[in-house]
């Protein structure tokens, strides 16, 4: 059974007003247990939005959401037990730490939730160490840490509760290309020993290709395309259609098959590029 399932959901901003502005059309899709789905879009394709639709944060204007099966719309008073299952990360989450502790700020969700001081003590340790938060900052106030530290306790205060599927709404945006890495490795890391679902929306391709093992890709409001992060970049131009840029090492096979090379355009990594060149080298000369 799949963990998360969308079915023919449509959301509406504002209706009945002048403001009318539907955000996401028929959109249907499964998500397996364990999965590391990446969500790629455009600026306005819906990606925000369909993200706090499986969160529980908002509700479908038409269609169902699904968690192990259920309808988290069902008992609309239960919908708070579906955002602790589904873990949301916003888009600079730094600005919503307010307690006198990161320790403190870390802890909110697990004491929401009616643990035991040991239990949440054991949970907040965790977390900031899978988001590689040193022990000795958990005692300082959110206002000293830097803006990477301070995001990367934003983020535990979500893993904290340990949540079926973690949701990250561009985790990485404002980073520098170092913190960038370190981030993204270290919530691989965390989807590697947890095997939890996570869905990560970005607009950085080369982000996505690097940790997904599926791409949802939105376009207007619409799903264009879920597949295999090769099935999808194999589709380099029509992603530029949509105003996607393909990782940089996938748009430089592509051109080289445009040009008549005969290379392999699905590759991800310089790795892959540099393999493909030399047996493309090699079987010229043989
Ligand atoms: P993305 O995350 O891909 O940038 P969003 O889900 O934020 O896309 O937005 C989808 C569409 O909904 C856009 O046209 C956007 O302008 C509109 N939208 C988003 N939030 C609101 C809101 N609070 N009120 C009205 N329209 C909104």
């Amino acid at each position: 059974m799949s963990v998360i399932k969308a079915e023919n959901i449509s959301f509406v901003y504002g209706t009945g007003t002048s403001f009318e502005k539907t955000a996401l059309s028929d959109v249907s899709f499964e998500i397996e247990k364990g999965e590391f789905i990446g969500i790629i879009g455009h600026t306005g394709s819906g990606k925000s939005t369909l993200v706090q639709l499986l969160n529980g944060l908002l509700k479908p204007t038409d269609g169902r959401i699904y968690l192990n099966g259920k309808d988290i719309w069902e008992q609309p008073k239960k919908i708070r037990n579906v955002r602790f299952k589904v873990g949301m990360v916003f888009q600079y989450p730094e600005y919503q730490l307010f307690d006198e502790t990161v320790y403190k700020d870390i802890s909110y969700g697990p004491k929401n939730m009616g643990l035991s001081e040991d239990e949440i003590d054991e949970k907040v340790r965790s977390a900031a160490e899978f988001v590689g938060l040193k022990k000795e900052l958990l005692d300082k106030s959110p206002f000293e840490l830097s803006g990477g530290e301070k995001r990367r306790a934003a983020i535990a205060g979500v893993i904290a509760m340990d949540p079926e599927v973690l949701i990250l709404d561009e985790p990485t945006a404002g980073l520098d290309p170092l913190g960038r890495d370190a981030l993204l490795s270290q919530i691989q890391d965390y989807h590697d020993v947890r095997k939890n679902t996570v869905i990560l929306v970005s607009h950085s391709m080369e982000d996505i290709a690097r940790v997904a093992d599926r791409i949802l890709v939105m376009s207007h409001g619409e799903k264009y395309m879920f597949d295999t992060p090769e099935n999808v970049f194999s589709k380099g131009r029509e992603l530029e259609k949509l105003g996607l840029q393909v990782p940089q090492v996938t748009k430089i096979m592509l051109l080289l098959k445009e040009s008549g090379i005969k290379v392999n355009q699905n590759i991800l990594t310089v790795e892959q590029a540099f393999t493909e060149i030399v047996n493309h080298l090699g079987n010229r000369e043989g």
